[in-house]
């Protein structure tokens, strides 16, 4: 059995949403089932688990799902890259432009400290403005991006290409 099959067979594709002519990539099927959901975080773990990683950042909401996990089967703390507005204490904050309009996320700012090794995940790259913004907010803070990772690359869109043009190397599962 293959295990990166068998989680690809588990990515639903939703046509027409959150607009027509969008094809959302839905991986709440793979969450859903145990021994899906194991094989997806058991992927990242055997990448990263010889990296020396400091921590692991996820960003808001998906990433928190992903990142979180893979942070505790690493022995990792875990940090939070939300939405504007959400973090309680110091933060920083990054806007970044949307198809329509722009969106800021932030990070407090004691949650990474300067040299770090930092491990980035989300769980898909489109444009790459969210992974960006968390870029560099994590690169405010003096931290060393290991990689910036997610389940699934949109490449036509061009985000993974602009991460990595900023000096930050990317790492999808696969790509639609
Ligand atoms: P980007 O900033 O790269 O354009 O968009 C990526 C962000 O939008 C990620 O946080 C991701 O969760 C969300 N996103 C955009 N399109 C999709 C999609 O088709 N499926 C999922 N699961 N998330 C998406």
């Amino acid at each position: 059995y293959n295990p990166i099959e068998t989680v690809r067979q588990n990515i639903r594709t939703i046509p027409d949403w959150p607009q027509p002519g969008v094809n959302f990539r839905d991986i709440t099927p793979v969450l859903q089932d145990p021994r899906c959901f194991r094989m997806l975080i058991d992927i990242f773990v055997s990448r990263y688990m010889s990296q020396n990683l400091d921590v692991v950042a996820g960003v808001d909401a998906r990433g928190f799902i992903l990142g979180s996990v893979v942070a505790y089967e690493l022995n990792l703390g875990f940090v939070p890259i939300r939405k504007k507005g959400k973090l309680p204490f110091d933060t920083l904050g990054e806007d970044y432009n949307l198809e329509y309009g722009s969106a800021s996320v932030e990070i407090h700012t004691d949650a990474v400290h300067a040299g770090q090794r930092v491990l980035l995940m989300d769980d898909l790259i489109a444009t790459g403005g969210t992974l960006l913004a968390a870029s560099r907010l994590l690169k405010r803070l003096g931290a060393n991006i290991v990689e910036a990772c997610a389940i699934i690359d949109l490449p036509d869109l061009g985000g993974s290409k602009l991460i990595e043009e900023s000096g930050t190397s990317v790492f999808s599962l696969y790509k639609f």
